[in-house]
């Protein structure tokens, strides 16, 4: 069997058309313009990297786009101060702090101190409580970007297997409730499961957020099971430079799978999708209007 490949880039262009066309609608209908405030704290290359294209996609679905970028060592009271402004200010409607934090900042302080209804990362505890229970929320972004792919590619989840590999509070966790949400039977795998390999050939559903390179191969995965691979692990490659690579080896995994996520090009895209997704939601639930069909769960 040969997988069907996901198109986590091009599904993630229509979400971004979605969103845009929503923009649209609340500017002209209600003079609303929906804003994305992204704040980083520090020089990390690869945070850089993300902010800069938040942003950039930000201002090319027609929101507005505040970046803050404050010195590695900012304080811890500067930084909420910060925050405190972004909640009060009525053009703001999502705050992103860019994850890792340097060391003397206490994350979950930070986090938490957000708007419960502006974090449109979902990792505000309120949030989490909310998914937890089945209530309206923000969602996490690679959960329901995967959430999204999943929906579209199966006819209905209800009932299937889905191994979920990683427990983070960012993918693992949240990406394991929308599954239960959506009535999967679910099983959560970590660095302490026994006997992984047979662990996720039970899998209907396949979810790897591990960071390990490869990790998954083609014997762990179940016939026409279907794949999404979270990781983005860069590696050396034999001719010299590197390249990003999933934690599920794609060619091996895809000559067993039904449908898989390749790497790049699948969860990543989608991510920053649904990043400018909950912002649109934030912003509709903020005002009282209705929230477009098909961006949250
Ligand atoms: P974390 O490091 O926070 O969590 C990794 C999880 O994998 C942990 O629960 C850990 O178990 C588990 N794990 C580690 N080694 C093994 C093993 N040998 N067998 C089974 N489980 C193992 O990572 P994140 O959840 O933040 O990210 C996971 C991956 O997803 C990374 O590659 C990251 O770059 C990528 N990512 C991609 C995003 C995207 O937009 N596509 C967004 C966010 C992350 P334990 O808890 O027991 O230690």
């Amino acid at each position: 069997m040969t997988a069907t490949v996901i198109d986590g880039k091009a599904f993630a262009a229509k979400v971004r058309a979605q969103v845009a066309e929503g923009v649209a609608a609340l500017k002209d209908a209600d003079g609303i313009t929906p804003g994305l405030a992204v704040v980083l704290v520090g020089e990390d290359p690869a945070s850089q990297v993300y902010v800069r294209s938040k942003g950039k996609m930000t201002k090319e679905v027609g929101m507005a786009s505040f970046e803050y970028k404050l010195d590695v060592d900012t304080s811890e009271a500067d930084l909420l101060a910060l925050i405190e402004k972004l909640n009060a200010d009525p053009a703001v409607h999502g705050i992103l702090v860019q994850l890792p934090l340097p060391d003397h900042l206490d994350s979950d302080l930070v986090i938490n101190s957000i708007d419960p209804a502006k974090d449109v990362d979902g990792f505000h505890i309120s949030n989490v409580g909310l998914l937890g229970t089945g209530q309206k929320s923000m969602v996490p972004c690679t959960p329901l970007g995967s959430l999204m792919m999943l929906r579209d590619h199966h006819e209905s989840l209800s009932g299937l297997n889905a191994v979920v590999i990683g427990r983070s509070n960012i993918v693992g966790k949240p990406m394991a409730q929308l599954l239960l949400g959506d009535s999967c039977t679910v099983t959560i795998a970590h660095s302490r499961t026994k006997d992984l390999p047979a662990v996720v050939r039970q899998a209907d559903i396949v979810v790897a957020a591990v960071g390990r390179p490869q990790m998954v191969t083609g014997d762990w995965i179940k016939p026409g099971a279907t794949v999404i691979d979270v990781g983005i692990n860069r590696i050396e490659k034999t001719e010299g430079g590197t390249r990003l690579v999933g934690d599920v080896d794609y060619d091996s995994c895809a000559a067993v799978a039904g449908a898989i996520t390749p790497v790049p090009g699948g969860v990543g895209p989608m991510t920053i999708a649904c990043l400018l997704a909950n912002t649109l939601t934030a912003c509709c639930r903020a005002h009282r209007l209705p929230e477009p069909e098909g961006l949250t769960v």
